[in-house]
């Protein structure tokens, strides 16, 4: 359990609480086209409103560089939440995010009323952990809740900096269940535990793959990864993706996998094309991969090979997809294994980015115990890292 003060531990009747959520949502034309962050910020919202706090809610939304850009404005956010939560959600439209306007809308806040400031991106200080904006969110509020776990990762004003200048940081309900179900899971797994990273590359998951052998019984590597495992092992790759500074590294984790009694499981096949499009005509290669050739998914025999691991686990981690899932074509091997995780009785942990964007096109986000809403966060936190929002907050 996260040994972190929580919304549970503070009294915030009559007190004005400055609470840090992950609203960074995609919008199109205005409209927001997945809520899921809004959803997760619920419970500790309704919590301090259900306890009398005058909460004032802050997040980034895109990366609008310091600027005030109205299509990255949190308004849409503000309407939306408003619904969600029954109850009118004020929005400080403020350009400099904590200026006149904000500080006035704070002041007149009554117990239990909520309003959201405006994208703390529209200040450029905030991503570089500037003091002056930390001190003017501090400023406003006597009490700040993190419960931005897609933050996590990263030390800025709004989740860290502001922390240096408040008398009581706590953590809110989400970032408390992300830490505890993904903690629980690498630290405290019911085995078999069963890892399967995909994605483009093996350069941005070496401290993942490294930690995750000294965890896990199986480690499953697709996704464009696995070709320089492929080629580790001798095989040809024709012009799949290649990292060709990392085979002596995927050399090293294939040892270091069989001296720990880890199972390594790579693709044994893949579906191959010419070109890197959705209408390429594409066929199954084994072994190796023709000169002229590159893979862009896993093929059927790695499906059930990956799917039968899954099968067996009582702990599934999944970070990154099995190919290039995007062009339809290329995203049975992706679908396969958001199929066996759906299937399985196991806990099932998705980290995050496209393998928790994959699970929920498919429909399959009510099959799986949790699903990550960071996945820059969780990957660092599956690397052993130590996620600096987090550690901000005060101890119990
Ligand atoms: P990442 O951001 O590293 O998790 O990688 C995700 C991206 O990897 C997705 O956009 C996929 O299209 C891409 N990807 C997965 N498999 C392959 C592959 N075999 N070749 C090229 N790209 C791939």
């Amino acid at each position: 359990m996260l040994n972190k003060k929580s919304v549970d531990d503070i009294q915030v009747k009559g007190k004005k609480v400055l609470v840090r959520c992950d609203f960074n949502v995609p919008l199109q034309d205005g409209k927001i086209t997945d809520e899921t962050r809004l959803v997760a910020a619920l419970p500790t919202i309704q919590k301090l409103i259900k306890d009398g706090g005058r909460v004032i809610l802050c997040s980034h939304l895109g990366k609008p560089k310091g600027e005030p850009k109205p299509e990255m404005s949190l308004a849409p956010v503000a309407a939306r939440l408003s619904e969600l939560l029954g109850q009118e959600v004020k929005f400080a439209a403020d350009p400099e995010v904590v200026g006149p306007n904000a500080k006035a809308a704070a002041e007149a806040l009554q117990d239990g009323e909520v309003m959201l400031l405006e994208n703390t991106r529209y200040r450029i200080e905030e991503t570089k952990n500037g003091e002056a904006f930390s001190k003017d969110l501090a400023s406003l509020a006597e009490i700040f809740v993190d419960d931005a776990f897609g933050t996590a990762h990263r030390a800025h004003c709004s989740n860290v900096g502001v922390t240096a200048f408040m008398k009581e940081n706590a953590v809110g309900y989400l970032m408390q269940k992300e830490i505890d179900f993904l903690g629980n899971a690498v630290n405290n797994p019911e085995r078999p535990f069963v890892a399967i990273l995909g994605g483009s590359k093996v350069s941005s998951k070496i401290s993942v793959i490294n930690n995750l052998l000294d965890k896990v019984d199986v480690l499953i590597i697709g996704g464009g990864m696995a070709y320089t495992f492929m080629k580790a092992q001798g095989k040809e790759v024709g012009t799949s993706l290649l990292e060709a500074d990392y085979i002596d590294y995927a050399k090293e984790m294939m040892e270091k996998a069989q001296a720990k009694g880890v199972k390594l499981l790579i693709p044994v096949d893949t579906v191959v094309t010419k070109e890197f499009n959705n209408d390429a005509p594409s066929r199954i290669a084994e072994g190796d991969i023709a000169p002229d050739e590159m893979g862009l998914d896993i093929g059927p025999k790695t499906r059930a090979l990956f799917a039968d691991a899954v099968k067996d686990a009582k702990t599934v981690v999944w970070n990154g997809p099995m190919g290039v899932f995007e062009m339809p074509n290329f995203a049975a091997g992706t679908i396969a294994i958001a199929q066996a995780l759906a299937d399985t009785s196991a806990t099932t942990i998705i980290g995050g980015g496209d393998s928790a964007a994959a699970v929920n096109q498919l429909g399959f986000g009510d099959k799986m115990t949790h699903i990550s809403t960071g996945g820059g966060a969780s990957l660092e936190f599956l690397e052993g890292k130590e996620l600096p929002g987090v550690a901000a907050a005060d101890d119990k």
